[in-house]
């Protein structure tokens, strides 16, 4: 195997269990024998040890600033069973604390970082995973991750492979970056359901956004359920309708669905026709939320609740400042649109706006347009997105709940 040599002193943050070596961080990297060219190849397995050769563990290696995401700490190889063991940790965490129920088969298994396996993200639907690599390293490993996940998870049957989006742009890739990794049995549609809180949603992972669904805000979602009795709601950037279904079920008195996206939109009827076949009281609209909002208020129309769940605006540290501005505006308009004593769900998912800087955004909003506006509520991701206490990298979605007067 290739070793990766530390400069003096670069091991202290994997001495703390940081999984990323930094290419600044390296002195020399010594190739195996059996090495063709001078530079290790990306996504394959290295062993990094510090100048005085000890041994900190084997990762990744990746073309880029992180040179390396380590998956075992203070070992030289991958143990055997390396895969099946991460896999029966992550689900026996998730059972442990009561996430695996009759009333819900849609969780998050892998998450990155946060279940030890950098650049891995599994998400289960039913009896399917769909598995998203975001490293050359997992998708050379994809096959033995897909086999693990059948292995140890009991309600997986098939595994679907999707990383188009996410695999380095640039990397050399082998194999196919969609398609099934696992079919049990033959599949005769493309129509999948999955179960959230005792919620129906169709699941398109075939050409839906992300692995098919946004799990991340389930707990969230229940929050809305407790909120909406008797609500005028509006759910902004909807996708397929999770917090549609979830305000309907809580007694909302309307609900207006919108996303820029028709398929998304199509998704919301279809989910809301099965869970809620005599609903009257839900509308979907095909709109771009900024276009869609002025022109509401431009009507009058208020609501007594409103989500906003948009996607990231920042995708990078650079576009911090424009997407600061963009959470600004796009709450300043909510704001204005809600009754007195309405509620406002406000969400951000970008990992490079933390907590403190959204914050600012929404209080920028609140004082723009002149509302006395409470906190009652500060949100995050759920617990199938752990956070790695030393890969504080790892907290991306925020959100508050404000009672706005
Ligand atoms: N709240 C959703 C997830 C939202 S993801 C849930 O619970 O599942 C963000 C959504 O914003 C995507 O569906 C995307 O299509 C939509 N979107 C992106 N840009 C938009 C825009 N300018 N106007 C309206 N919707 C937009």
């Amino acid at each position: 195997m290739t070793t990766v040599i530390l400069k003096p002193h670069k091991e202290e943050s994997l001495k703390r269990f940081h999984p990323w070596v930094f290419s600044g961080a390296i002195a020399r990297v010594i190739l195996d024998e059996h090495h063709q060219g001078d530079e290790p190849q990306e996504g394959e397995l290295v062993c990094v040890q510090t100048i005085t050769c000890d041994v900190m563990g084997v990762g990744h290696w990746q073309v880029g600033s992180i040179a390396v995401r380590i998956l075992a700490f203070g070992v030289d190889k991958l143990p055997k069973d390396f895969w099946g063991e991460r896999i029966r940790k992550a689900y026996k965490m998730r059972d442990s604390i009561g996430l695996i129920q009759p009333s819900g088969n849609t969780f998050r298994l892998i998450h990155g970082e946060g279940d030890f396996l950098p650049g891995l993200i599994i998400d289960v639907y039913a009896d399917t995973a769909v598995i998203q690599a975001h490293s050359v390293g997992m998708h050379r490993n994809r096959k033995e991750i897909a086999e693990a996940v059948v292995a140890n998870v009991p309600q997986v049957k098939n595994v679907y492979y999707k990383s188009d989006d996410t695999l380095p742009f640039k990397a050399p890739i082998e194999g196919e970056k969609t398609g099934w990794l696992i079919a049990a049995h033959q599949q005769e549609s493309d129509e999948f359901w999955s179960l959230e809180n005792g919620l129906s949603f169709r699941i398109d992972w075939l050409k839906g956004q992300k692995t098919g669904f946004f799990i991340d805000q389930r707990e969230n979602r229940a929050l809305v359920e407790r909120y909406a009795k008797d609500k005028d709601v509006l759910n902004m950037f909807c996708y397929t309708g999770g917090f549609s279904l979830y305000a309907l079920r809580g007694g909302a008195k309307t609900v207006d669905s919108v996303d820029v996206s028709q398929k998304a939109i199509d998704l919301v009827n279809i989910n809301v026709a099965q869970n809620f076949p005599d609903a009257r009281n839900h509308k979907a609209v095909t709109a771009d939320a900024f276009e869609y909002l002025s022109a509401q208020k431009a009507e009058g129309k208020t609501f007594d609740l409103i989500i906003l769940d948009p996607p990231a605006f920042a995708k990078h540290r650079d576009a911090v400042k424009n997407a600061l501005r963009g959470y600004q505006r796009i709450n300043a308009k909510a704001i204005e649109m809600i009754r007195p004593g309405g509620i406002l769900f406000t969400f951000s998912c970008s990992q490079a706006v933390d907590k403190e800087a959204f914050r600012l955004a929404v209080f920028s909003a609140a004082a723009q347009v002149g509302r006395k506006v409470r906190i009652l509520h500060q949100l995050h991701q759920p617990q199938d997105h752990p956070i790695n206490i030393y890969h504080p990298e790892g907290e991306y979605l925020k959100g508050l709940v404000l009672y706005v007067e």
